[in-house]
């Protein structure tokens, strides 16, 4: 089974239904929005794994929702796949242009869809840190095994510390804001970004030796938090 979240903006329900069927069928988790506008919000709030954007959408269409995306430094590395019922070509290649990743023509089959779906996600996911393993200074991370370990110790993390470790380990070096690590580690509706301090504080006290002077899991003032490791805390 996958665990991908896929927002689907399009406006015409009946295609709409089709498509979250069809793409839950392959075990994916989906969200609708129904028009540009709320499909931007919605891309902002849950940060999905990929957006299916249809191009006409009743007031903003999918050009302007698809550029604002990319503009959007928390949206910009979702891949987009546009759906598009025209026949010019030039529109896929203004479609590429603005960032969007692959494009589906009108009408189209579900084979068709969920191979698109799937190579789109797994080009992201090569683009993404992947790795099996990750090393930031003195911690070690076997994502395979769920092992931690710190000086070569094994650390004894409950489910959420490893999970919100994972993230951000595989995004070290980046701050992450309270908002990301909610939407990547409990989903956007399960929790507050107090939530995110909470464990964030808990964390801090199995992996540094002074948790008041953290020398890996850094306090990002006003942006939110990065791991990253540095000899002397800041
Ligand atoms: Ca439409």
């Amino acid at each position: 089974m996958h665990s991908e979240r896929i927002l689907v903006v399009e406006d015409e329900e009946a295609l709409s239904d089709i498509l979250r069927d069809a793409l839950k069928r392959h075990g994916y988790k989906i969200e609708r929005a129904f028009d540009g506008d709320t499909g931007l919000e919605m891309a902002e709030k849950l940060l999905p794994d990929l957006i299916i954007l249809d191009i006409m959408l009743p007031r903003m269409d999918g050009w302007e929702v698809c550029r604002r995306l990319k503009e959007n430094k928390k949206t910009s590395a979702i891949p987009i796949i546009l759906l598009t019922a025209r026949r010019d070509e030039q529109d896929v290649v203004a479609g590429l242009d603005l960032g969007a990743d692959d494009y589906i023509r009108k009408p189209f089959s579900l084979i068709e869809l969920a191979a698109r779906v799937r190579s789109v996600l797994r080009r992201s996911k090569a683009n993404n840190n992947k790795e099996n393993s990750i090393k930031i200074g003195p911690l070690e991370m076997d994502f395979e095994r769920q092992i931690v370990s710190l000086w070569g110790e094994n650390l004894d993390l409950s489910p959420t510390e490893y999970h919100l470790l994972e993230i951000l380990a595989r995004n070290k070096e980046r701050v992450l804001s309270r908002e990301e690590l909610l939407a990547k580690g409990w989903g956007y509706y399960l929790g507050d970004s107090r939530t995110v301090d909470v464990h964030i504080s808990r964390l801090r006290r199995k992996i540094e030796e002074d948790p008041e002077n953290p020398k890996l899991l850094h306090t990002v003032r006003g942006r939110g938090y990065m791991i990253k490791w540095k000899e002397k805390s800041a």
